[in-house]
């Protein structure tokens, strides 16, 4: 208890029969189980929801009455010991079920989306990530993740009443955020200095408990570092090409030191798109200095036991650095590892362009043994694209496999949801997730209760986006336009389409507004109206992304529309989940073949939200006739695919949603709800991926490596 008494002083002194409250706080297990979130709610529901869900926020906020309160309240006391007993129960490794004979995996990212009180992410990429984390956690296998921590946090969206995204930075309180300082013998805060680089750079080193998994964040933040290092993990994807490469030296080589100082064992490197590639050159080096190995000997063993997965449908896609950038930084490193220059800079270098740079993909592709594309449709793009890399390799024989994305189905399945699936399928369904077979079940809800839970979600929608607008009103006394244009005049009995995802030119978030006057009729019909929800962020320093936000708020405070189109700020982990269960229909419209795999889709469908997509990413392989709408041409043009849409919400979507018999309930539209989540939710689970993940590559690998000792 001392422990992390220390390592976290946000958390107060706990009376000693709530000590466990602590630990629970400590750890993201109670994000993804019902009872833990419900347990914290009890402790204070108005500080709960102040504190953004932050447990060790609100825990801080209390005063001694009010946990004496809790004390002498036997209900609170029975529900508490209750969920201890189920936390300590997940987190006693020996009772398990799931014991896996995998080698140890250190799974390296550039950002991580695990809950809201931890603006570490910018998007798929880093949701993907954390739901790996989740997932191996709940399956029990030997994973630990490395990332980084950003001190400002990702943007807090903020937009005028022009339209334009202001960014606000939203710094991340380190004191009350769920992360714990890992610390050195003297007690002191843990820091690395990554090698070879003049002057040296330092990183402090933060733990987050994700289950039984952990994460460890590097921070360039300290004091130690000069004032432009301690820059260099201030925010995402710094478009300063200078500042990038020096955050992917930390990452890879940093995060690399890290785990090797930590004395963390692992066998198996895993690396989720190009960012942390400079991990495989110190993988390479440590084999060197203390297996004693030849050069040779340690890049084919870091070739045999690492993996890495690729996200980018382009080249213009994958970072590249001139090769005068990198000789500046790496002309010590590579003496070291015994190389020359020409096959250092040579791994990076991109046989279609050799003179662009080192480039991280290109490099990740070459060292590491293993690959994988996100999709069965990317893994076609990316042989494509790629090719040359393998140029004695015939084209369907390109070894970059597919495993196409899934979701953590605990976090992303709604609670209300999720109670009655509990029921219908029994406690252990968690653990045969991946089995088609078992969601049968579902066809036998009752159709009345489906469309009640999924009605409570939308008036949950609505309300959750009024209530941000009369927050912001209150705080700030915004134009009322704006507050019109933010949502509060949605209503949850019209049929609702939302589109909500970074706002960037290839997702092409303003191609329903191509026809205004037909989407006027669309929306305005007095029988049967439409609502669009929009939500997303343009990355600070993508200009077009911004524009296109730009038009979508001015059409949504256009009066002509009613208050009926909305664009809902700060789009991030909470009103994704807001947004995916709360619409009746998920719209996906990227230009083909940019969408790799994309999975917010996923999440929509597992609680009965219909997609509607263009055959892109993983709904080239989810559709099936009857679990959603595929729509748009092959190649993608703006005008026909557009019209396409609009045909499909006139003909189809509109119709079936209000035929309600004597019932008053859209039976044909409950039925695509189940065959969604039927068909959905067991192939494009995170379980169902990790299954993959195992079998293709950390098995083949944890043999492989047996048999050579
Ligand atoms: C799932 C998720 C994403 C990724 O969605 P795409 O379908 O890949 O666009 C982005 N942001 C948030 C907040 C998410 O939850």
């Amino acid at each position: 208890m001392h422990k992390t008494r220390s390592a976290n002083p946000a958390l107060p002194m706990l009376p000693r029969e709530l000590e466990g409250l602590a630990e629970i706080s400590l750890n993201l297990w109670w994000t993804w189980n019902p009872p833990g979130k419900n347990l914290f709610r009890q402790v204070n529901p108005f500080l709960w929801k102040e504190s953004g869900h932050n447990p060790i926020e609100m825990l801080g906020q209390m005063s001694a009455e009010e946990f004496d309160a809790l004390l002498k309240s036997e209900h609170f006391m029975n529900e508490y010991r209750y969920v201890y007993a189920l936390f300590r129960r997940y987190m006693d490794v020996e009772s398990c079920r799931i014991e896996r004979d995998i080698l140890p995996v250190a799974y390296f990212c550039a950002e991580f989306g695990l809950h809201h009180s931890l603006p570490i992410y910018s998007g798929g990429l880093g949701f993907l990530a954390g739901d790996i984390l989740k997932e191996s956690s709940d399956m029990g296998l030997p994973m630990i993740g490395v990332g980084f921590m950003y001190p400002q946090g990702y943007v807090r969206q903020i937009i005028g009443s022009d339209g334009w995204q202001n960014g606000a930075n939203e710094p991340i309180d380190r004191d009350t955020a769920p992360i714990e300082r890992v610390l050195d013998k003297n007690g002191e805060h843990f820091t690395i200095k990554v090698p070879f680089i003049d002057p040296p750079i330092y990183a402090a080193v933060w733990k987050i408990n994700i289950g039984r998994v952990k994460l460890y964040l590097l921070d360039t933040d300290i004091d130690k570092n000069d004032p432009w290092d301690r820059l260099i993990s201030s925010r995402l994807y710094t478009p300063d090409k200078h500042q990038r490469l020096r955050q992917q030296i930390v990452l890879g080589i940093g995060g690399y030191r890290m785990l090797e100082e930590l004395g963390i064992k692992y066998s198996i490197l895993h690396l989720n798109e190009g960012h942390p590639a400079f991990a495989l050159f110190e993988r390479v080096r440590e084999f060197m200095q203390s297996d004693g190995m030849s050069l040779s000997e340690a890049v084919q063993r870091v070739r045999k036991t690492s993996v890495f997965t690729t996200h980018t449908p382009l080249q213009a896609g994958t970072d590249v650095y001139d090769f005068n950038m990198m000789s500046e930084m790496f002309s010590e490193y590579w003496e070291r590892l015994g190389m020359s220059k020409e096959l250092f800079l040579g791994y990076g270098m991109n046989p279609d362009d050799p003179s662009s740079g080192f480039n991280m993909t290109v490099f990740g592709m070459k060292m590491c043994g293993y690959r994988n594309a996100v999709s069965r449709k990317h893994a076609k793009v990316a042989a494509d694209i790629w090719k040359s890399l393998f140029p004695d390799t015939p084209k369907k024989k390109i070894p970059i496999e597919y495993i196409t994305n899934g979701i953590h189905i605990p976090t992303w399945m709604g609670d209300g949801l999720r109670a009655r699936v509990d029921e219908v399928l029994g406690e252990g369904w968690i653990d045969m997730q991946q089995i088609g077979d078992i969601w049968r079940r579902v066809e036998d809800l009752d159709a009345q209760e489906i469309w009640k839970i999924h009605y409570d979600y939308k008036v949950r929608l609505v309300n959750f986006i009024r209530e941000r607008v009369r927050k912001r009103w209150s705080e700030e006394s915004i134009d009322p336009m704006v507050g019109m244009a933010e949502g509060v005049m949605l209503d949850p009995d019209v049929l609702t389409i939302g589109f909500a995802r970074r706002m960037t030119s290839y997702k092409r978030p303003s191609l329903i507004l191509r026809d205004l006057d037909r989407l006027e009729k669309i929306v305005n019909d007095k029988a049967r109206p439409v609502q669009i929800v929009f939500a997303g962020k343009a990355h600070p320093a993508d200009i077009p992304g911004k524009k296109i936000l730009q038009e979508i708020f001015k059409v949504c405070s256009d009066s002509r529309f009613r208050g009926r189109l909305a664009f809902v700020e700060d789009y991030g982990e909470e009103a994704a989940k807001y947004l995916v269960r709360g619409v009746d229909v998920w719209l996906n419209n990227p230009t083909i073949p940019m969408e790799a795999c994309g999975t917010s889709g996923m999440k929509a469908s597992v609680n009965g939200t219909l997609h509607l997509s263009v055959s892109d990413g993983w709904w080239d392989e989810a559709y099936n006739g009857k679990n959603g709408w595929s729509f748009g041409e092959k190649v993608s043009n703006d005008e026909k695919d557009a019209d396409a849409l609009y045909d499909i919400i006139e003909k189809e979507i509109v119709p079936l949603y209000y035929d309600r018999g004597h019932s008053s309930l859209p039976m044909g539209w409950i039925e695509m709800m189940k065959e969604a989540m039927v068909s959905i939710t067991p192939a494009f689970s995170a379980r169902r991926m990790m299954g993959e993940y195992m079998s293709k590559f950390y098995i083949p690998i944890t043999e492989c490596c047996r048999e050579e000792k």
